[in-house]
């Protein structure tokens, strides 16, 4: 056991710093000294949701974490102490009915449903009160613990405290355009919501050889940022009919659009703009209710989900830090801030505020 300190929701307060106890690594697990943590869109909804659900338990939340390997418990074969790795928030088994369906970013994770059954002491505790691993890697600690499976080995030369974007922005946005979508050179894109994720799309539209590249957000910085990583047009959806603009920039052709915020009117946006045949993507978390015309399913248009961008993440996580590393992706101009835990609060304050595309958390600082 261990103690450290960690970024702790605890009731409907602001977020703390605590001492908090970690166990592990049991068999099949890796414990990661955590390098740094990007602050992502989906940490404020979680946040936002225990609030409003009244914080059943404390929660250490942050799920794009890199980070060197300190210590592996029995039978753990793809890492050893020393590895530079990023986490990822959905790991996979390689055994479960989607993971050998090659769609393990639906693993059922069995590992933590035996974990529970058995009754197991919960690995993370604040004093006596047991802590959830929020979105599956309490990365907003100095340490976390995950099964083999969420542990991406990736080059040792990478610079970790960027790469760590890899472990949700990057994958969720690139890997939707190119995994989940398949958008083929010379397409129209357009995407709704140009943060953290949304930037990502745009880069890997860019990567796919879209023709347009259309990103669509109500703030000024937000769109120069989109423009400076690949996107083509720019449209204020403070401004006028968005779903008009995107047509008219396309000639009432978009062959797909992606929603990166996570409300029902924005996805009901996306599908009303593209053509018919055209494909509409929803990445962020959504509990609304999406209402689309049943007309439109007879023009074959399509509305899909995709989840930490549909890829096999053992595969491509090494992969996206390679495109980085050769200049094909931008990953430094994506991080506007680095704060100390300390400070995580006004790193949610800022995201809210539309002033950064992403802040990271550094345990260091
Ligand atoms: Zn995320
Ligand atoms: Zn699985």
């Amino acid at each position: 056991m261990r103690t450290m300190r960690a970024v702790v929701l605890a009731d409907d307060g602001p977020l703390r710093v605590e001492e908090v106890q970690l166990d592990g690594p049991e068999a099949g697990e890796v414990l990661v000294k955590v390098t740094a943590c990007g602050v992502c869109h989906s940490d404020l909804h979680m946040i936002n949701w225990s609030r409003q659900a009244g914080v059943p338990s404390p929660s250490i939340f942050g799920h794009e974490a890199s980070g060197v390997v300190e210590e592996v418990g029995a039978h753990v074969r793809s890492v050893k102490p020393g590895d530079h790795v990023i986490t990822a928030f959905r790991p996979t088994c390689g055994t479960c009915f989607y993971c050998v369906r090659a769609m393990p970013q639906l693993c059922e994770r069995p590992d933590d449903r035996e974990r529970s059954a058995r009754g197991a002491r919960p690995r993370l505790r604040l004093g006596e009160q047991p802590v959830q691993q929020g979105i599956g890697v309490g990365g907003f600690a100095e340490y976390t613990v995950m099964p083999e499976g969420g542990v991406i080995k990736v080059r040792q030369d990478a610079p970790l405290d960027k790469v760590c974007l890899v472990g949700c922005a990057v994958t969720t946005g690139v890997g939707a355009v190119t995994s989940a979508a398949k958008v083929e050179a010379g397409c129209d894109v357009a995407v709704i919501g140009i943060g953290g994720v949304g930037l990502n799309v745009i880069q890997g539209a860019r990567l796919a050889g879209a023709r347009y590249v259309i990103a669509i957000d109500t703030v000024e910085a937000k769109l120069d940022l989109a423009r400076a990583v690949g996107a083509t047009h720019v449209v204020d959806a403070g401004r006028g009919d968005t779903v008009a603009r995107a047509r008219e920039i396309t000639s009432g052709y978009l062959d797909y659009a992606f929603e990166a915020i996570g409300l029902a009117k924005t996805v009901e946006q996306a599908f009303e703009m593209i053509r018919p045949g055209g494909t509409a993507v929803s990445l962020g978390i959504n509990n609304e209710q999406v209402t689309i015309p049943g007309r439109a399913l007879l023009a074959e248009k399509k509305l899909i989900g995709s989840i930490f961008g549909s890829v096999s993440v053992k595969h491509a996580i090494p992969r996206f830090v390679d495109l980085y590393m050769n200049g094909q992706i931008k990953i430094d101009e994506l991080i506007s801030k680095r704060r100390g835990f300390d400070e995580a609060n006004e790193a949610f304050e800022d995201m809210q505020a539309g002033t950064v595309a992403r802040s990271v958390l550094d345990p260091a600082l």
